[in-house]
This record gives C-alpha cells, structure tokens and sequence, in this order.
C-alpha cells in the first residue's frame, strides 16, 4: 500500500485529483489534528478519514450509527482492495472472532464500529490494545440533543479522548447548523479541532415547490421524467406511505414502502433492494435516510410539507450524491399549512422549544411561498450567500407571476370576523362562495354581509389565499379550536385599507426548462452502448454479491462511454477507476466495448 495520500487517492480510488478541502483536511489529520468536517451530502468526506486511516500507522475506527450500511461501506472498501471489516450485533460470534483474529494478525485497514459497542468500557479496553491510526465518528450530529437524530451511544464517545489520547478524532456531519457545531466539540470533548465548513450548495440539485391539487397525479406526471431512475418519495404519515406505493405499484412502478410501522424484516429487505436493484422507488417516513450513501438516487419528492429547512435540506441532500443531475420536487398546499402549526402547538415540548420549532415552520414556509432563487434562499439560511440567482430552481426558470390581492384578502378576514372567527378554512370558503351547506344554513351564515361576496375566485384560488395569508402573520390556525381561522394584529392594517397585499399565483407543475437538467443524457445511437455496460455492471455486481454502484458509479460508467478505454492504462485513467477494480472488472468492460465498436 502507498504511503502517500496522492498516490493513495490516485491508484486505490481512481481519482486524479482531491475535491476543495479534501487535501487540507486529510493532511490535518495525518498531522494528528483533530478536526471537524461539515460537508454536504456528497461532497467527498469518506475519503477525508478512509485516506488519513490508510496513511498513519495502524488500524482506523470509523463510529457509524447505522449497522444496516456498515455491510455495504465494507463491500465498497473490499470492492478497493482495502483490508475493511464490521464489528456491530448483526455479526454471530464465529464472524466476530474471525474480525478480531485478523485484528490480532495486524491485517485489518479500517474498522467499522457500531456506537453502542465503542459506548461499552469492556469494548474499549479492548481495542486500546491495537495500535489506532486515527478515529472517525460519521453523523456527529447525532451527539446533539436539540437534532432530530440524537442518540444516546454517542453521548459516552467522548471517553475516546482518554482511552486514545494521541490518536486524531474527525467529526463528520452534513448537519450545519451552529448548534449542532457546538454540541459536536463539546460533547466529544474534541482537542482543540481545526474546523472544516464546505458550502452548502448542491448544485446539481434542481429545486421545485409546486402547490398540491390532486397530489398523487401530480406525483405521476412528475415521475415520468424520471424513468428507470432510482429515487425518494417522502409521506408524512405510515398510511400515507403505504397507500401511495399500492398506488404506484398498481400503476407499473416498481415502489416499496418504508416506515417503523414495518417489521424489521421487510425494512431491511426494501432497504436493500433499494440499495440493489435498478430504478427502485423508495416511499418512506423520514425514518428512512439517514446515511443511505447511494449515490444515483435521481431525485427526492415531498408529498407534504417537512418540519423545516434543516429536514428539507438533509432529505433531499439524499438526491445527487454522484454530482449528475438531480431533482428535489415538493407538492404543497394549505393542509399542510395547518397540519404541520397544529403539530408544533399541540406537542407537548416546553414553550422555549415550541418557540424555536415554530420560527422554524415559519422560516420553510416563508421559503415555500418565496417568488426569489430557491438555492439563494436555501443557502441563505445556512448563513451562506449566492450572488446571482442560481437559473436551475423552479423561480428562476419560471419566475411566479404576483396578483394584487388586496381586496381579495379583505373579504376574507371581514368574512372570518363575522363568523366570529370560530371556523376552519374549508367553511369560510363556503361562505365567500355563498354555498348552501347544512353548516351555513345552521349558523345563519347565509345571512351574514359576507355571504357570496367572493364568486370572482375558484375554491383552489381562495385556500392559496388562506395559505398565503397564514404564512404572512395575517390570520392563524388554532390548534385549540379546532384549527379556526383567527385574525392576527397585523390583520387590522389590512382590515382598514392601509395596506396593499401581492400574493404569488399558484403553479402546479414545476418542471425544469432544460430536460437535461435532472437526467443523464445519452445520445440515441449511444444508448445499445450505454445498455450494455449496465447489463455487464450488473452482472458483475451479481456475481460479486454487492450493489451496481459498488462496480462503479453512473459517472464513471459514463465516462467509459465516452472515452472507450481499450488498454488497462487507458483504463485506469478513468474516474473512478483504481487498481484493484481495474484487476477485477477492467476485462469485462473492455470485452464489451470491443463487441460494440
Ligand atoms: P459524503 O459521505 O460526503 O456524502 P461520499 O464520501 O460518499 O460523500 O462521496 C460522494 C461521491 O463523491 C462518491 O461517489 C465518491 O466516490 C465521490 N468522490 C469523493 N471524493 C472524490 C474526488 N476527490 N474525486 C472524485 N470523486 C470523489
Ligand atoms: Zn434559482
């Protein structure tokens, strides 16, 4: 094994250069640094800890929350000729005895840990007696008690620093927020750490908010730009989960469900299909995703409206790991509105809590409702800035026409005044439109001044109204009464004509202008090609048991197409392509592209 980390990134990945800080951050370690890594979702940070591991003397630790992916991190490392194993409870004892005797024979590279293991003082005493090259702890974020992902092991991580005073600790997450941050230097009591902040900024990611009509057909002609791509369709609830897979699937989708209603089985079985199988759609509680490394996911669609930007930006970071053209698709519309309000106000968290899950809705919402750049906005947040509009988001490619509203907007907070603001959305409605529903006649409401004024507008136009005037302050949900429209103080203004009011129109389909954005292009006369070294990847992934990804990304398959390398230096000059995969897979490959010439 070369000692360098170049030659390291060169010959065992079969890269030829390091991605941004990837260099500074594998010499800080090497350097025995501790460091801190926030970096995107698929901005590169497994080789940042993999290289450094393989580079100092000794055995590396990775600490990863999640025994269903050490499996498949392994297979990839072996798949590099890397000398990679898994210690967590899915192993039986003879698997575990077999890990430690080729700890004991000095043979292991990189070990993957589960935290519950490293939490047992029995494990550590243990392991102290291996020479450690140096530590990982993936998803750091999960050491945070204000994260939605917090896990008690974590928190008994910090006696690595007196069990391995002189090995380097790396924290790593794609969580940005300052909180979590802190929590991670703290709470693993790291030394001093060098700081590592990637930009947030995904751009092959195209982001599109649509508003919610009939969302399951929406959902249809969404997919129909994704054939054949493996992707993520998020559902608030487990029975909404499984009612739109049974919907797709009897619509000639191969779909499955996930959710922690499931039994374990069939979880990791769908999981592992997912990570498998071709063209797989995954619908999913966000009880799914966390630390899925499948990087051709094309796109992730939300069905309903997540808790926040922070849960928004995780979700669909899952999309366009390997850099090619992604989608992250939402439907959107007043239910979820009031739904997600209604969630904050009744949970039974302190009121400080409550304040902050509220700030959060409303920073989403505000997000969702915006008519400037979604990736400005997004990143925004993050704390970061984008100069220019970024030209690959739904606004900017159809920027939102605005309506004057103003009157609109009076009638119906007069018309929530008269109805005394005891009444949800769907009645108020009723009443502008001067319907004759049994509640109208029995609350007298046929007679109120308001009664029928609103007939200029469809029933849609007037919930995007609502929608709109609830995200602005103007009126509000209450969870107490049974989520009546109440006014606000801002509404006075509005009430009294002092101010005018611009709401965006509603779009229903947000498709991207160039095509090309969100899928892999090959040219027709390309495509036997293009077919054929999937058929080969596939069969090679088969044989080998593990995932076609693991053979190679879409990336490199793509470049194979292009350059059809026919010697193995030509081979190996491919991205992606390091020396072990070109032992193992370059033949076949090359074998293909000769029957195709
Ligand atoms: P993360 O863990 O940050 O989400 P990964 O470590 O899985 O990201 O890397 C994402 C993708 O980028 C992987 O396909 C990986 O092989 C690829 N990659 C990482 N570093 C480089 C590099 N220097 N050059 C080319 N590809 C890279
Ligand atoms: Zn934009």
């Amino acid at each position: 094994m070369p000692a360098n980390a170049q030659d390291i990134l060169e010959q065992t990945f079969g890269y030829p250069a390091f991605r941004d800080e990837q260099a500074q951050i594998i010499d800080c370690a090497i350097q025995g640094q501790d460091t801190v890594v926030l970096m995107p979702t698929g901005g590169g940070k497994s080789i940042c800890y993999q290289i450094p591991a393989l580079v100092r003397e000794g055995m590396g630790i990775v600490v990863s929350p999640l025994i269903a992916l050490m499996q498949d991190q392994v297979s990839a490392l072996q798949q590099l000729g890397i000398k990679a194993a898994f210690l967590n409870s899915s192993l039986n004892e003879a698997q575990k005895r077999d890990v430690a005797q080729q700890m004991q024979a000095g043979e292991l590279e990189i070990l993957y840990i589960a935290p519950e293991r490293l939490a047992m003082q029995g494990s550590l005493d243990w392991l102290m007696q291996f020479k450690i090259s140096m530590i990982a702890i993936d998803e750091a974020h999960c050491v945070s008690q204000w994260g939605h992902d917090f896990r008690q092991d974590y928190l008994s991580l910090n006696r690595l620093k007196t069990a391995f005073p002189d090995v380097p600790r790396m924290a790593l997450t794609a969580t940005a927020t300052a909180r979590s941050k802190q929590d991670i230097i703290h709470n693993l009591e790291l030394n001093d750490p060098k700081i590592f902040i990637s930009s947030f900024d995904r751009p092959n990611i195209h982001y599109s908010v649509a508003s919610k009509q009939e969302a399951n057909q929406q959902l249809e002609q969404f997919l129909t730009r994704h054939e054949n791509a493996s992707g993520i369709v998020y559902c608030l609830s487990r029975k909404k989960v499984d009612a739109t897979a049974i919907w797709l699937k009897d619509r000639g989708h191969k779909a499955l469900p996930y959710h922690a209603g499931l039994d374990k089985e069939t979880r990791s079985v769908n999981q592992a299909r997912f990570l498998r199988e071709d063209a797989i759609i995954m619908v999913a509680t966000v009880a799914f995703g966390m630390g899925i490394d499948k990087p051709d996911v094309r796109f992730v669609a939300h069905m309903d409206l997540p808790s926040s930007m922070e849960a928004y930006y995780q979700e669909t970071g899952r999309a366009g790991r390997d850099g090619e053209p992604a989608e992250a698709w939402m439907v959107y519309g007043l239910q979820d509105v009031v739904q997600r309000s209604q969630m904050v106000d009744r949970s039974t968290a302190d009121e400080q809590h409550k304040r902050s899950e509220r700030s959060k809705l409303e920073a989403l919402l505000g997000w969702c409702e915006t008519t400037g750049c979604r990736r400005q906005g997004l990143l925004n947040y993050f704390g970061e800035t984008l100069d220019e509009p970024c030209g690959n988001c739904d606004t900017c490619q159809n920027p939102p026409k605005t309506w004057d509203a103003t009157e609109a907007s009076r009638k119906l907070l007069s018309c929530v005044y008269r109805t005394e603001q005891r009444f949800g959305a769907i009645h108020i409605i009723d009443v502008l439109q001067g319907k004759d529903t049994a509640k109208v006649r029995q609350h007298g409401h046929d007679k109120i001044s308001t009664y029928g004024i609103g007939n200029e507008l469809i029933q849609a136009q007037w919930r995007s109204v609502v929608r709109q005037l609830i995200v602005q302050g103007y009126i509000f949900s209450d969870a107490e009464q049974f989520g009546a429209l109440r006014l606000t103080e801002s509404s006075q203004s509005l009430l009294k004509g002092e101010l005018e009011i611009l709401l965006r129109e509603d779009v229903n389909d947000t498709k991207p202008t160039r095509e090309s954005r969100s899928k892999i292009r090959i040219n027709r006369e390309d495509m036997p090609l293009w077919n054929a070294l999937r058929a080969c990847r596939k069969t090679l992934a088969d044989e080998h048991g593990i995932a076609p990804y693991m053979v190679f990304h879409d990336t490199t398959l793509l470049e194979i197409l292009e350059e059809e390398p026919m010697s193995d230096d030509e081979f190996l000059s491919i991205s992606g392509v390091g020396e072990a995969k070109l032992e193992k897979f370059g033949a076949a490959f090359m074998e293909v592209l000769e029957e195709n010439l």
